[in-house]
């Protein structure tokens, strides 16, 4: 197939210069290779070939310098604005600013704007308006409607503004001169310096070329133009008919205004291309639902790649980088050779996220007794990391494990280190002064261990690199007084930035490339995705300090000019391709509406392309089938650890059916099968907030410990004096159950987190309510506190009758006059009406009382425990919240009444429970799903049953 570059190559071959005589300047590296390839490809003979530059080549070359790297340009700038600025911010928030006044900067020189003119002092405005007399009417009326629009704004923010823009003109000034000083420069100064000297230019011995360029900026436009009218230089224009006649269409924006130019216009050809208008049979734009699908469609589209055809010749072209990778995956396997020319962002490589993790470890390092701890967060971050994970899945798992069976919030450097190992290198603590070489030797080792993965060393490669450049300006600047917080910020906001430039062989395979790399080149097949409008083209703007209006009088680029520039790359495209694939996604995304671009709508109003073909992605609406689990043997003898049988000396609470699995097996038989026969545990984390769970452990401990029973005693009486001298060994109390929570020990400073330190003041005040209930209440006998209690339970089973294992630990058991008081805390606004006895056994009932049912399960436990027992039972159940009402009652009613002795109703709830149980044990019965979907909200399990 024939391309521009191709056409071009013989064009300058037919015109009979010698071509070791001739400089072809084109806006790209990459088009210069193509285009080097092309004239290889046409020339038979050894010659000496052309000298191949780029248009910053040629500036840089005239300047005798290049630009010096952008964040030493950024630390220059820094210097220099913290002398002009009172309390200047530090180093990493100020990088997001130099960012973007060095690119002011760069567009103001590059535009050649009269920079100190843009940046003057609005104070004195009328000294400006005189200024302004080189400028168009338009132009100053687009000033003057930026100066009514700022006289509007509120007089603090007009103030502030001023403040800031008298400070943009003197550090542009100081800038120019300080770099100059130092011999640096930035890419815009060398550019504007180039054309304030074009006079002194000699004539170059060689003959230049410009080949494939859209649009110039000023500096640009008028060196080129110096060039022709000059030296004669020519220049070849990759265009068509079909945008450049149409004052309306913004592809041709640029075109149009050099072919009216007296020196340009000249180099325009006399017969202008016109391909585009002939291809409306060519273009087929494919509407799709979800943007990931799109990768779906490419590979369909790839499958019909004929044997003989040469890949090279299609090019995928993906405005959004984060497509690369599902695109990736999905290409059919006749693609044997691929090559990626686009920047993937870094911030989205595994390498990004590890640095990140390792500079958040060393954030929160601890050192105490000559001891080294870290964060147990960073921690288990890492951990879970394949770079760590990979080395020694063993290790790793057993450390999570402790970590989280200990609720450790600092793990000890001991635990992690293990042998030589990655784990020893980045489980240390180093200064901010090391930091770079640590995270070197980091990369460099998981370098060599990934040296057979090329994506991963691509990665690596690139963050040493870009580590490297910021060491050599932090060590060229001062690095002392290094703050490790400054570090991890600078890191993230440079990183984030940063894109790995993927450059594989560009001349061969399947060609990948970003909108903005597919400049200059042309394909037979063209597939692009992310046809949408703020995709292509993009949305959101200039990024800028200066005012859209003042950018737009001073010609600086504003959104049109950009936009202009999308749509030529878009419809340069079209030029020479045979079969073009547009495709669109119809749901919006990150903000984006899922609208396809103005580029399609053009050609449907235009060329009359068909209308979108809809891509149907295969969704499967068909529910999920029922999961039900049936008693296998595998299942029963799973089932059966739970028979007294099996183990009758033992009460290992693993192996006791807990009122919680009780509850749970009345709820979804298929949820206790998951979590109390298979074993599915749900994820356990390090508790740092406190969640319900964690609230109850704190409280039910802190009570344990005001309550204590002394050694050797069987039980402690409370009186109202009693209480009295407890109220202020509460706050202590409580310290020592978050102590205990969090393993720390008896006198290790407590350091509590804010949330911690408010949670703390509430859990204060609920155990004085608990006392001031029970000063009130009278006297009473503490008989056990958070006492483990071993029970069963006669079932009828397949294989006759059988004790299943039960038990629980209860709160609290007291006496009070002559009755014993089972004591549950809650911290939820549990209902202790009870319908009937048979209720706490209705699955179907949606407000069956599963507190209830657990306080009786106790009050079942304490009377098997204890046959001699001859006192009243009595279950209760105190809701902290509800502590304070002064109606508060915490004993259970059935149908209105208070359960005074539970026995009374033992028999009726040995009853329910052994059914229940039967049915647990029964072989035909499967554990099946709940019809109560509502059931399933809360569930950890729903992801497996779809719910
Ligand atoms: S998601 Fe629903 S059906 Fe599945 S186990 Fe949980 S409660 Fe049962």
């Amino acid at each position: 197939m024939n391309s521009f570059l191709k056409d071009t190559a013989r064009q300058i071959l037919d015109s009979g210069r010698k071509l070791d005589e001739l400089v072809i300047v084109l806006p790209n590296r990459r088009a210069g290779l193509f285009f080097t390839r092309h004239l290889g490809e046409l020339i038979d003979q050894p010659v000496w070939m052309p000298e191949v530059r780029t248009i910053e080549q040629v500036f840089y070359g005239l300047a005798g310098n290049t630009p010096a790297d952008e964040l030493t340009l950024i630390f220059e700038l820094y210097e220099l604005y913290s002398q002009i600025q009172e309390e200047p911010e530090d180093f990493d928030r100020f990088y997001f600013w130099g960012e973007l006044i060095l690119k002011d900067f760069n567009d103001l020189d590059q535009f050649l704007a009269p920079a100190k003119t843009v940046y003057q002092n609005l104070a004195e405005i009328k000294e400006f308006e005189s200024d302004l007399s080189f400028l168009t009417e338009d132009q100053k009326e687009l000033i003057s409607q930026f100066w009514l629009a700022f006289a509007r704004q509120n007089e603090s923010e007009k103030e502030k503004f001023l403040r800031f823009w008298q400070i943009l003109g003197r550090l542009y000034s100081d800038f120019q001169h300080r770099l100059r000083t130092v011999g640096m420069a930035y890419s815009g100064q060398l550019y504007r310096q180039v054309v304030e000297n074009l006079q002194q230019v000699e004539k170059p011995w060689k003959h230049f070329i410009f080949v494939g360029f859209n649009a110039f900026t000023l500096a640009e436009e008028k060196l080129i133009k110096h060039f022709v009218k000059e030296f004669g230089a020519e220049v070849y224009w990759d265009l068509d008919a079909f945008y450049l006649e149409d004052k309306l269409q913004e592809a041709g924006l640029f075109f149009r205004d050099y072919q009216k130019d007296p020196v340009l216009g000249k180099t325009f050809p006399k017969v202008i291309p016109d391909e585009i208008r002939h291809k409306s049979d060519r273009i087929k734009t494919h509407s799709i639902p979800l943007k990931t699908n799109q990768a779906n469609l490419v590979g369909k589209i790839l499958e019909e790649i004929g044997e003989k055809e040469p890949l090279e010749e299609t090019v995928i072209v993906l405005p959004d980088e984060q497509l690369l990778f599902p695109v990736l995956h999905m290409l059919p396997p006749q693609i044997d050779k691929l090559n990626v020319t686009m920047g993937y962002p870094i911030r989205n490589a595994p390498i990004y996220a590890f640095l990140d993790g390792v500079l958040d470890l060393q954030r929160f390092v601890k050192v105490r007794d000559g001891k080294t701890s870290f964060y147990h967060k960073p921690v288990t971050d890492l951990l879970s990391f394949p770079y760590l994970k990979s080395e020694n899945p063993q290790h790793a798992q057993e450390v999570l494990d402790s970590i989280r069976a200990n609720n450790l919030l600092d793990v000890p450097q001991e635990m992690l280190v293990k042998g030589n190992s990655i784990f020893g290198l980045v489980f240390r603590k180093v200064e901010a002064e090391e930091i770079f070489d640590y995270l070197g030797n980091l990369i460099q080792y998981l370098a060599k261990a990934y040296h057979d993965d090329e994506i991963q060393r691509s990665y690596l490669f690139q963050a040493f690199k870009q580590l490297n450049r910021i060491r050599d300006v932090f060590q060229s600047k001062s690095s002392k007084g290094l703050r490790m917080d400054f570090v991890l910020k600078l890191f993230r906001q440079i990183f984030r930035e940063l894109k790995l430039p993927f450059e594989g062989e560009p001349l061969q395979g399947l060609q990948l490339m970003g909108v903005l790399e597919s400049r200059n080149l042309d394909f037979r097949r063209v597939i692009i995705c992310d046809v949408n409008e703020g995709s292509f083209p993009p949305g959101g703007g200039i990024n800028s300090m200066i005012p859209f209006n003042l950018r737009r009088a001073f010609g600086l680029p504003v959104q049109e000019q950009n936009d202009a520039i999308y749509a030529y790359t878009f419809y340069r495209l079209l030029h020479r391709t045979e079969e073009v694939h547009l495709i669109y996604t119809t749901s919006s995304d990150q903000g984006k509406a899922g609208e396809m671009s103005r580029f399609i709508q053009q050609m449907h109003a235009e060329l009359g392309i068909a209308k979108p073909e809809v891509a149907m992605v295969p969704v499967d609406l068909t529910p999920s089938a029922p999961i039900s689990v049936e008693k296998t043997r595998a299942v029963t003898e799973s089932l059966k650890l739970y028979l007294r049988k099996n183990d009758p000396n033992a009460f290992p609470k693993a192996k006791a059916l807990s009122a919680s699995a009780i509850n749970s097996y009345l709820d979804c038989r298929l949820r206790f099968y998951f979590r109390y026969v298979a074993g599915l545990k749900e994820k356990e984390e390090v508790v740092t907030g406190i969640d319900p769970s964690t609230f109850g452990t704190i409280l039910h401990s802190a009570m344990e410990f005001l309550y204590e029973i002394g050694e050797g005693n069987a039980s402690r009486k409370i009186d109202t004096h009693g209480i009295e001298r407890l109220k202020p060994q509460v706050p202590a109390a409580v310290d020592r159950a978050i102590r205990k929570f969090y393993n720390k020990e008896e006198n290790e400073e407590l350091e509590l987190s804010g949330q911690l330190q408010i949670v703390r003041e509430i859990f204060v005040k609920y155990l004085g309510a608990i006392l001031d209930y029970d000063q009130k209440n009278g006297d009473f006998e503490v008989i056990g506190l958070e006492k483990e209690y071993p029970s069963g339970i006669a079932v009828e089973t397949s294989e006759g009758v059988a004790e299943v294992v039960l038990g629980g630990v209860i709160d609290r058991m007291d006496v009070k006059e002559g009755v014993i008081r089972l004591i549950d805390y809650k911290t939820g606004k549990d209902t202790k009406n009870v319908k009937s006895i048979a209720s706490l056994f209705d699955r179907d009932d949606k407000n069956r009382n599963k507190a209830a049912m657990q306080t009786m399960l106790y009050a079942h436990f304490y009377e098997t425990g204890h046959p001699e027992n001859q006192l009243p039972l009595k279950p209760g159940i105190f809701n902290i919240k509800e502590i304070y009402n002064p109606q508060f009652n915490p004993f259970l009613k059935l149908e209105g009444d208070e359960i005074a002795d539970y026995r009374r109703f033992a028999e009726e709830f040995r009853t329910g429970l052994s059914g229940l149980l039967s049915e647990m044990f029964d072989p035909t019965r499967p554990f099946d799903q709940t019809e109560k979907v509502e059931k399933c909200t809360y569930c950890a399990y729903k992801e497996i049953c779809g719910r």
